[in-house]
């Protein structure tokens, strides 16, 4: 085939025609005529997932407060069962994952754990593009500590204001850090830190090291316990397709077993003791040792039937389609758009290209506003960025090329001068 046809429609279909995960798409709620490419922000829903909300709903309805310890999955061990289900998208044994809290809550408990300021190591290490939720729970749980934030929180300056380089993350691992916390995947220019490398470097330090994984669980694979991070959190209301609010989920490295939780709760307690209500904590020996109170059973629901879904295909397959399909685009929009203005702000190289495509133009939020108004959805990101999350799942090749296509119209036709300049409350 020669170059040529790679850029026509009939080449994007041909793509879907040879797509082997295209089966899973019509198990996702999918708005006729609109192409969704928000999926790094809120996932879609599927039937399973549906389906696994309804059952528990039902098991409420039928069981009432037997619901706990019967039916098919029983509420009080929902929270294990489910990491034991997720462990192998971080790349983890069973015990060393839950599903608990939300990315902020469970940063909090995890800094509030493994962060001991002492007279020599009291800083908390990050990078200045880091998400705003990150560095307020930072900020507070130095202030916790009685230490300023203005001088005890290091961020590591990004040299082009897109992606950080881990020579300077590296530089930065002096000798009064204490603990470290940063993006697996940088929100905005989809960057992929190198997990691995960064936590050996930190290790040959004494420092510890976590991750937030909201950009990266379900979108790429992990090798957490191989790479020996300390501790990792995400939400699972992205790639994951959770639901709005979703509950999210943790890790710890078993060689931290047996560090109390810095926030403790009744659900820290091993679960044969929780029931004692003895005013003594005996927490569990694995990552549930780190939950606090009752898990949001109707907000955890969702993610039995989805990931019932991530498990069936493997996270490799889902990485292989996410990267052609960003891929593509890339290709298109290099072809189609140059001379617009656009600005690609991913790393190209596949190795550091999350799942989500980050462009700039200085029209970006009335751009937005018409691709919306032609029935496609990307995610606006202020000032001036437009990411677009062509997802495995769900998405077409065929969604792809047309939503080039749309821009290009857009632009020629200057449709977005029709729109205001400006964001909505929640972009
Ligand atoms: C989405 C996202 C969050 C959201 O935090 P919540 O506590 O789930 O609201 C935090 N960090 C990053 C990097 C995110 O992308």
């Amino acid at each position: 085939m020669t170059k040529q046809n790679t850029f026509t429609h009939e080449y994007a279909c041909q793509l879907d025609q040879k797509d082997t995960l295209a089966s899973y798409r019509i198990e996702f709620y999918i708005n006729e005529g609109v192409i969704y490419f928000d999926g790094n922000s809120l996932g879609l829903l599927s039937k399973r997932a549906e389906q696994t909300l309804l059952d528990l709903l039902q098991s409420w309805k039928t069981l009432g407060i037997d619901g706990w310890t019967d039916g098919e999955n029983p509420w009080f061990y929902l929270s294990e069962t489910l990491g034991e289900q997720m462990a192998p998208l971080v790349g983890a044994d069973a015990d060393e994952v839950i599903v608990t809290g939300s990315t902020t809550s469970n940063l909090h408990q995890l800094v509030a754990s493994f962060f001991k300021a002492d007279g020599k190591r009291n800083k908390i290490l990050t990078d200045d593009l880091a998400f705003p939720t990150d560095i307020y729970a930072l900020q507070s749980q130095l202030k916790l500590q009685g230490l300023d934030p203005a001088t005890h929180l290091v961020k590591v300056k990004s040299a082009d204001g897109h992606t950080v380089n881990e020579a300077d993350i590296i530089d930065a691992m002096r000798e009064d850090v204490g603990i470290i916390v940063l993006p697996s995947i940088l929100y905005r220019s989809g960057q992929i830190l190198n997990m691995e490398k960064l936590t050996k470097e930190a290790h040959q330090r004494g420092i510890l090291i976590g991750f937030d994984l909201c950009h990266s669980i379900g979108s790429i694979p992990h090798q957490l316990s191989e790479w020996n991070v300390d501790f990792a959190f995400w939400c699972n209301y992205k790639h994951l397709n959770g639901g709005p609010g979703a509950v999210g989920g943790l890790y710890v490295n078993k060689r931290h077993f047996g560090t109390a939780p810095g926030l403790a709760g009744w659900f820290s307690s091993k679960k044969e003791k929780q029931f004692d209500m003895a005013h003594e904590l005996t927490p569990a020996e694995h990552a549930g040792a780190f939950q606090m109170g009752t898990p949001h059973v109707l907000s955890t629901a969702p993610l039995i039937g989805s990931l019932s879904m991530f498990n069936e295909v493997g996270m490799e397959k889902i990485r292989t389609k996410s990267l052609q399909l960003t891929g593509y685009m890339l290709e298109l929009i290099e072809q189609k758009l140059k001379g617009y203005g656009f600005i690609v702000r991913n790393p190209l190289d596949e190795s550091t290209r999350g799942g989500h495509l980050f462009l700039e133009h200085p029209e970006a939020a009335r751009i937005c506003k018409a691709l919306k108004a032609h029935n496609i959805v990307p995610d606006f990101r202020s000032p001036n960025g437009i990411r677009l999350a062509p997802v495995a799942l769900y998405n077409t090749f065929e969604e792809v090329w047309l939503t080039v296509e749309k821009l290009k119209q857009i632009m020629d036709d200057e449709e977005y001068k029709k729109f205001e300049n400006k964001r909505g409350v929640v972009a």
